[in-house]
């Protein structure tokens, strides 16, 4: 408020509260019904995750700097769309999304705490009570700046909710669709296990097979205690299956030949 103010002062915003809105929504941004150009910052008083509550302070904070001259009616933002990080669809909510991770989140201190650091749930927990988001907008600012091929999946009552893969493993075609079709967990994974383990924690190596892309994977899922909701984290291997057949071909000839030809290039460029 106090930012706005000095920045913005004809358009402040003067009103910052929790709401109780309908399940649906996490919260929104809206111009003041009685005072022309302030706006109002409200939050769905129902959640409970300070998390959440503080990501969607800041999610609407974002849509007040970007986009409240293009929706002078305000913008009212489903839980869905706190989760739309890169949708072409929802630019906007992708948009207020980055702006929030970012401001949360900030890169440099983002970048130090994972430097080093083996990948694990437990990092991801630091960083979410580091930043004081949940361990799912940790876990999706963690994706989108590792160089890991790695997937986020959200299961819910035993369904592909929706995922996340980071960039290196769409690069080797590894990622769910699970927006527009009905994904059951795959029968082995940890995440299909919920009805014995809920409020647990688990990990586990699976050989090939068991999710998606036909590769070993390391699965952590953590399990919520309500709505049946899973949260995995799945680590894939560093080098995507078509690397690691180029490596282990055993064609002795062709690589003399592929040798022969380089040791050629360097010679005449010497
Ligand atoms: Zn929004």
């Amino acid at each position: 408020m106090e930012y706005s103010r000095q920045v913005y002062p004809d358009a402040p915003i003067t009103l910052v509260a929790g709401i109780e809105l309908s399940s649906k929504f996490d919260g929104m941004l809206m111009p003041s019904p009685h005072a022309a150009g302030e706006w109002g910052i409200v939050y769905n008083k129902t959640i409970e995750s300070v998390g959440r509550i503080n990501f969607t302070l800041a999610h609407e904070l974002g849509h007040y700097l970007l986009h409240r001259h293009m929706s002078p009616a305000g913008i009212q933002c489903s839980n869905r769309a706190m989760l739309d990080w890169r949708s072409q669809l929802g630019a906007i909510e992708a948009q207020a999304n980055t702006f929030a991770s970012f401001l949360l989140m900030p890169l440099d201190d983002f970048r130090s705490q994972i430097q080093g650091e083996d990948v694990s749930m437990d990092l991801m927990r630091h960083l979410s009570d580091r930043y004081e988001v949940s361990i799912t907008a940790a876990i999706l600012k963690w994706l989108g700046m590792t160089d890991r091929r790695a997937m986020l999946v959200i299961g819910k009552s035993g369904f592909v909710d929706w995922a996340r893969s980071s960039d290196r493993l769409m690069k080797s075609a590894v990622f769910y669709r699970a927006r527009q079709q009905t994904i059951p967990l795959p029968e082995q994974s940890l995440a299909a296990q919920r009805g014995s383990m809920v409020g647990a924690f688990a990990e586990v190596n699976h050989p090939r097979g068991v999710w998606l892309g036909n590769e070993d994977v390391r699965e952590m899922t953590i399990f919520s205690h309500s709505n049946e909701i899973t949260i995995s984290l799945l680590i894939y291997p560093d080098d995507a299956p078509d690397t690691r057949w180029a490596n282990e071909l055993d064609e002795p000839k062709e690589w003399d030949t592929y040798d022969q030809f380089v040791a050629g290039i360097h010679g005449s460029s010497r």
